[in-house]
């Protein structure tokens, strides 16, 4: 070993030999430092100590009365001391780490998991379906299916008015909310306190609709009384846009209250469920509502590009007043079509042929039933994340997905993306102010219990990975003794 420091990152020098890496087997480098393959065997087996004053470490120059010990391998007349000795090694161990953690996931055959919020995980049934070859949209098959999802749409809504679907991710619908009831200069009122609340005000702003918010705490659902007592002060507000379930807090705001604190108040009640749907309980007639949107790719088990949107006849009658500018989102030309069983432009085809399987799946099984499984999913995992020593973040959660906050000494980002790369289960983070706080498990559409064991197990592997202390095998515990106890 000889002493030359390798700092030119383009062409690394072994730090000890001087070899460059040419020359070498293989050169690890580290902070500072590159170590050839050779000198790196040595190092392994270093041992012997010097007491001769006049020995120098090769790395740090330092002369053995400077140095806590002076070591050098037997076959080696040159030396290292401890702490340089220390550094090294931390450099191989690193190297090794990197090493191993790519072997793992080489080695395993990954079947990838999706727990998302949208989009969340399809099933065979549907993907074949939309396997066959496509249909045309203006043809009788079209018609046919078309009578079909609609009379499914009616059913899962739970209302006898008609629900538009539209070729477009959730938000799509949000937007032709607003642009086809309201108009530039209305006052609405706005529950925030989440991203999805934050974007109904967004989109609001964007078409120069006036807002009056109501600032929610994030992971705590808004007080009805409180939107009683904002309309009740201000009789001009035309519409309260509201969250069913804020996929960003994991928060369930109680919708069916809402619409009974708003006692007469001439507002119309906005609902976006677009990840609420299937998960909670929802009735569009029984609970009075106005409009009410969801999308394809969260519980309906589909991939993402349709939107879907019913409007009582308090919001058609709205929508003859509304001034904002609309094409594509104009439901009058949809309405008229609806009439000849048809969307006023090409609708995304396959995906109708997949949510005709989806809403046969959810009526099999039937929509309270689909409920109770959502809600019994929200219990059992809430009931093993808290196992596992974590705290829940939604004060009232939605049976959506659960929120987790990250322990102060665990990297939340690195925990989701372990999750992904590792283990090839997909989570979410934090959203917004949530970033890198919190993580996300959707148990939303087409989960089942064995999904839900290896989401909590592969949970707590990377918990493990990441140093979070707990007897292995809590959570999973956790689950089962639920599954146990709740069989329905
Ligand atoms: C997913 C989601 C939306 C819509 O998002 P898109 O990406 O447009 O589909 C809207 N609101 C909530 C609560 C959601 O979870």
């Amino acid at each position: 070993m000889r002493k030359k420091k390798g700092k030119d990152r383009k062409k690394p020098i072994c730090s000890f030999c001087g070899k460059t890496a040419a020359d070498v087997a293989k050169m690890v480098t580290g902070p500072d430092v590159h170590i050839c393959s050779e000198c790196a065997e040595q190092i392994e087996e270093i041992g012997n100590t010097s007491t001769e004053p006049k020995s120098k470490c090769s790395f740090c120059g330092k002369k053995a009365d400077q140095v806590e010990g002076l070591l050098s391998t037997s076959s080696s007349d040159a030396y290292i001391c401890t702490k340089c000795l220390k550094l090294v090694q931390d450099v191989l161990a690193e190297d090794a780490n990197r090493k191993a953690s790519k072997d793992e996931q080489l080695g395993t055959p990954m079947r990838r998991r999706l727990f998302t919020p949208g989009p969340t995980p399809v099933p065979e049934r549907i993907a074949l379906a939309m396997a066959h070859p496509i249909i045309h949209h203006r043809a009788p098959e079209f018609e046919e299916l078309f009578v079909e999802v609609n009379e499914g749409l009616k059913y899962l809504f739970r209302t006898q008015n008609d629900v538009f679907t539209l070729t477009a991710s959730g938000t799509g619908a949000m937007e032709a909310a607003v642009v086809n009831t309201l108009s530039a200069g209305d006052r609405v009122l706005v529950i925030r306190g989440g991203k999805f609340g934050e974007r109904w005000a967004e989109l609001c702003e964007a078409y120069g609709v006036e807002i009056v918010s109501i600032e929610v705490e994030w992971g705590h659902a808004v007080d009805p009384d409180e939107i009683a007592r904002t309309l009740e002060a201000d009789p001009e507000i035309k519409a309260v846009l509201a969250t069913q379930s804020e996929t960003s807090t994991g928060v369930l705001h109680d919708i069916e209250t809402i619409r009974e604190r708003m006692c007469g108040h001439p507002a119309l009640l906005i609902v976006d469920a677009v990840s609420g749907m299937t998960a909670n309980p929802l009735e569009f007639d029984r609970w009075e509502l106005d409009i009410l949107v969801t999308g394809s790719q969260k519980g309906l088990m589909l991939p993402p590009g349709l939107a879907f949107i019913c409007l009582s006849d308090r919001a058609w009658a709205a929508s003859e007043r509304s001034d904002l500018p609309k094409y594509y989102w104009d439901l009058a030309k949809a309405r008229t079509s609806l009439t000849k069983r048809q969307t006023p432009y090409t609708p995304a085809v396959s995906l109708l042929v997949g949510l005709r399987e989806a809403l046969a799946m959810i009526r099999e099984e039937g929509l309270e039933n689909v409920w109770s499984r959502h809600a019994r999913y929200g219990r059992v995992v809430r009931s093993a994340v808290s196992a596992l020593g974590l705290k829940l973040f939604a004060r009232a959660p939605s049976n959506v997905l659960t929120i987790a906050e990250v322990p102060e000494e665990i990297d939340g980002k690195a925990l989701v993306s372990r999750l992904r790369s590792t283990y090839g289960v997909t989570i979410t983070g934090g959203q917004d102010r949530l970033s890198g706080k919190v993580f996300r498990i959707s148990h939303l559409g087409y989960v089942d219990d064995f999904d839900l064991l290896a989401a909590i197990s592969s949970l707590e592997r990377v918990l493990a990975d990441l140093g979070w202390t707990f007897e292995p095998g809590t959570g999973v515990a956790a689950l089962q003794r639920a599954f146990m106890r709740n069989t329905k």
